[in-house]
């Protein structure tokens, strides 16, 4: 009787001060997230920061598990990297984002590009370029409608990096390079890879009106994409004064709060409707 009343205590005691529930269980429930149809995407807009209107918008997956609730990427998306469920939940999200594109284009929103989230472990596949020439046609998007952003860290390999970056260009998509700044190595890639777009880390933009070296090294960043012809994108934009700011430096876009949050399809569809 003592024994079991000492690994109840254990239990009750270990599962109250767990802030997220058990990895495992985690793991079991994220494995079965398509077939239980729990994962969905949201749209944040990049918006012209000299016209304000939207002229691509970034997918961010969600995953709202019936135990859990609402579970944020930055704990699942490490979870499917370690067990290989990015392969299958990776290219859930380039199938949804073409369904997406195809949708809105039988609507009459054309020519809004939509970027999707790349990670490492999936990028370094080497038939990755096939998972998005495949769902590309299978909704008949036009492919310099879908945007893949990559992080620095899955250019590491500088041989297969490029050999992959040229295959999806051939396919036709835009790469763009997100968090810019944050890894190493920039530079050196900047001229070997065919980039498109530089999306400046939301850690730089965030201080850019009060800490002298965010404000230098945004400006640097954004005059630097434009020497070499990229677009640039400045991310996590909350304030007004950012937008004076970017504008100012003439960045050319910009994503964040201050435009809007992620939303929904159907309610980012609404704001696009309106638009056009
Ligand atoms: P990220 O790609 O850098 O995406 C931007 C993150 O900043 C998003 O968080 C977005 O909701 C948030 N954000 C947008 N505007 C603002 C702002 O004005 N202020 C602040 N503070 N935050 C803002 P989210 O959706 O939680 O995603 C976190 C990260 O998870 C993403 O960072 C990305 O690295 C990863 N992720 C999201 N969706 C996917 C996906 O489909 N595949 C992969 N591999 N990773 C994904
Ligand atoms: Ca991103
Ligand atoms: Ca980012
Ligand atoms: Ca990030």
């Amino acid at each position: 009787v003592k024994k079991a009343g000492i690994t109840g205590y254990g239990f009750y005691h270990n599962q109250m001060n767990q802030a997220f529930p058990d990895k495992m269980i985690m793991e079991t429930h994220l494995r079965r997230a398509i077939e239980l149809d729990e994962l969905s995407l949201h749209y944040q807009p990049q918006v012209d920061l000299n016209n304000g209107t939207i002229t691509s918008i970034e997918a961010l997956l969600r995953w709202n598990n019936r135990k859990f609730g609402s579970v944020p990427p930055s704990e699942f998306i490490s979870i499917a990297e370690e067990n290989g469920l990015i392969h299958p939940i990776g290219a859930w999200v380039i199938d949804q984002a073409c369904l997406q594109l195809q949708r809105w284009a039988l609507q009459g929103i054309g020519n809004i590009r939509v970027a999707v989230n790349i990670s490492p472990k999936q990028f370094s596949q080497p038939d990755f370029d096939r998972v998005v020439s495949s769902a590309l046609e299978k909704y008949g998007v036009d492919a310099s409608l879908l945007e893949i952003e990559i992080t620095e860290s899955a250019m590491s390999n500088m041989n297969t990096t490029l050999n992959m970056l040229k295959k999806l260009k051939k396919i036709g998509v835009k790469i763009s390079v997100d968090d810019f700044g944050t890894g190493y190595s920039s530079l050196n890639y900047l001229r070997l890879f065919p980039i498109d777009i530089l999306k400046i880390d939301q850690s730089f933009v965030r201080e850019i009106q009060s800490e002298c070296k965010d404000a230098a090294i945004t400006k640097t960043i954004i005059h630097l994409a434009h020497s070499l012809g990229l677009e640039v994108v400045a991310e996590g934009v909350e304030e007004l004064a950012q937008v004076s700011f970017l504008r100012k430096e003439h960045c050319q876009k910009g994503q964040g709060y201050f435009f809007s949050k992620p939303l929904p399809s159907r309610e980012m569809e609404k704001k696009l409707l309106n638009i056009g």
